[in-house]
């Protein structure tokens, strides 16, 4: 098992967003989380990545514990992520990958902005080949210079794809990539996703497009206002009744 999930809670002023939630990630799946708005996914990527601190339980991440880890360790560690509100900086899409292996190499991105050594010229070098090697892997190269903010918003959330790639991560959270794509650029993600599957790198998925989840998963969870209803193979999902009741609003 790649990731655990123990009992984690977490509350806002009060508000529980996640209560004895938990969850089983098995290493080189396509896991997918599925549930109404406000169920608490992405709360719960932010607990997994360490944007957010969690109010009780443990995460286990390749058989240790990172509950307490900051989101910087825990990317060294192999978790990368993507933001269901793209969030890319105000620099090329070159630039933007890069600034994800920098994440895992020694010099920091401004230190070698500044280009202090030939070594570490060198591990510029290597970082903007790779960078561009993550940008065709996604089908993107040709953008590499254009700044990240003038690209069509499908493109821009394979910037952060391609940049989440580039920390080379065993586990991969993307939130809703497929939100705003049209059904060609959702195929594209589809296929990506496969890509990356077959990297094996384990993918951790919220989406609401229920076509790409039933098509791309082999597990999916089901949340529902902040508790873990389901988890099962895509068919037992679909005919779960908690899930038929709680997610797609049917009585049995
Ligand atoms: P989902 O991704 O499933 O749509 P979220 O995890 O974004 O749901 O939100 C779950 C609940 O937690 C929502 O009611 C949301 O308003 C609340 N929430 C999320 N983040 C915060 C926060 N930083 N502060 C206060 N409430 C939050
Ligand atoms: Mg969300």
């Amino acid at each position: 098992m790649i990731l655990e999930i123990r009992d984690v809670a977490k509350s806002f002023n009060g508000f529980r967003a996640l209560t004895n939630m938990w969850m089983h990630v098995e290493e080189g799946k396509v896991h997918a989380i599925i549930g109404p708005n406000g169920a608490g996914k992405t709360t719960l990527f932010n607990l997994i990545s360490g944007m957010y601190r969690v109010s009780a339980g443990e995460i286990h991440f390749n058989n240790k514990v990172i509950t307490g880890l900051s989101p910087h360790l825990r990317a060294r560690l192999g978790i990368g992520r993507t933001f269901q509100i793209v969030r890319l900086f105000d620099m090329t899409v070159l630039e933007n990958v890069m600034l994800g292996s920098h994440c895992i190499t020694k010099a920091g991105f401004l230190k070698t902005l500044l280009r202090f050594s030939t070594q570490e010229m060198e591990e510029e070098r290597v970082t903007r080949e790779k960078a561009m090697g993550w940008l065709n892997f996604v089908g993107i190269h040709h953008r590499a210079d254009q700044i990240a903010s003038n690209l069509p918003h499908a493109e821009q959330r394979l910037v952060e794809i391609a940049r989440a790639l580039a920390q080379d991560p065993d586990l991969i959270l993307l939130d809703e990539p497929a939100a705003g794509m049209n059904p060609k650029e959702t195929l594209g993600l589809n296929s990506i996703i496969s890509k990356i599957n077959q990297m094996d790198k384990t993918v951790l998925l919220i989406e609401h497009n229920m076509d790409l989840v039933m098509e791309i998963s082999h597990v999916i969870s089901v949340l529902n206002f902040g508790e873990m209803i389901a988890e099962g193979i895509p068919s037992e999902i679909q005919e779960h009744p908690a899930v038929l009741e709680a997610y797609l609003g049917r009585k049995r």
